[in-house]
């Protein structure tokens, strides 16, 4: 099914970026020289979603460097952003695989073979060395922003100090498989490294680029890793509005071929009574599991093994 959504960004040339200089095509990393975290912004894990990429271009352009520690920047499946059409912008997610579901250690490690495992392969030694991460996404929707911590209390707290966006959600993932903000140690309530995913809005509305870009920025000034002049010149004046953290209770695996809505849900919307029947996955009545259910990104791709969509509960 076609996107209903219109294309109202520019997909940006990234191609002076190729080289790097990592070793890895289209990953740079900036050293300052000091002590300090090594802080990494990750775009096109999706290779339809354009706010990161552009974001990735400013931070370039402008020549933003580290002031501190080092900062990575990296454009991640590029592949699938290289087939990016705007009369066709769904096709470009990925090319083999969805790269966000093939960070678990076993997956990298083992013998399946696609465009999305052999890039992750080539960023991987990369990401190990990161301290902090943040990933840059859209949605198939337009919805308000959500930043996505993880189920660690670590990924919460990040988040809450950080506050912004209004909207956070903290959750498990899908069955399909691990994503990168849930890699090794990001994970790991035991370790100091963290990862964020932020969801800006709609893949190619205008107001993604500029969420991804304030996100960006402000997650570089939490770790203090650029100059703080470039970041307030940047930033809108207002302090960030308070936040809603929803807790996932889990996603709604697809199990036939044949998942369909009651209703052209988008996401956010707050379904009031438990037993509540929201799809119908085959014969199977899909149910909300509590009162004030939160729908969670539902997916436009219902197929078997994906995620339809994650029910949450506002916690605080
Ligand atoms: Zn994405």
């Amino acid at each position: 099914m076609a996107s209903p959504y219109p294309v109202n960004l520019q997909a940006p040339d990234i191609t002076p970026y190729r080289e790097g200089n990592t070793g890895v095509d289209y990953v740079t990393t900036f050293d300052s020289g000091n002590t300090g975290p090594h802080v990494m912004l990750t775009a096109l894990v999706h290779g339809n979603e354009l706010c990161g990429a552009i974001t990735l271009d400013f931070l370039l352009r402008n020549d933003v460097r580290p002031t501190r520690g080092k900062l990575t920047l990296g454009f991640m499946n590029v592949a699938a952003y290289e087939n990016f059409n705007p009369a066709d912008p769904d096709s470009s997610r990925y090319v083999d695989e969805d790269f966000n579901r093939v960070w678990d250690p076993q997956v990298l490690d083992g013998d399946r073979k696609s465009a999305e495992l052999k890039r992750a392969r080539q960023v991987r030694p990369i990401i190990d060395k990161v301290d902090y991460l943040l990933d840059i996404h859209s949605m198939q929707h337009p919805t308000v922003p959500l930043l996505l911590c993880g189920p660690a209390e670590k990924g919460r707290k990040l988040a809450r100090t950080i506050s912004f966006p209004p909207h956070v959600v903290s959750d498990v993932g899908h069955a399909a498989g691990r994503r990168l903000r849930d890699y090794g140690e990001f994970a790991d309530e035991t370790s100091a490294k963290n990862a964020l995913l932020i969801e800006c809005g709609q893949h190619w509305e205008p107001s993604s680029e500029a969420v991804a870009k304030e996100m960006a920025l402000r997650f570089l000034a939490h770790y203090d890793v650029i100059d703080r002049q470039f970041v307030s010149d940047h930033l809108p004046a207002e302090a960030p509005a308070s936040q809603q953290l929803i807790q996932v209770s889990g996603p709604v695996t697809i199990e036939t071929d044949s998942f369909k809505f009651t209703e052209a849900f988008r996401g956010m919307e707050v379904i009031e009574r438990a037993g509540t029947v929201i799809g119908y996955d085959g014969d199977q009545a899909i149910r909300t599991p509590y009162d004030n259910c939160v729908l969670i990104m539902p997916s436009r791709r219902l197929r078997k093994g994906e995620s339809a969509v994650r029910f949450g509960r506002v916690v605080e």
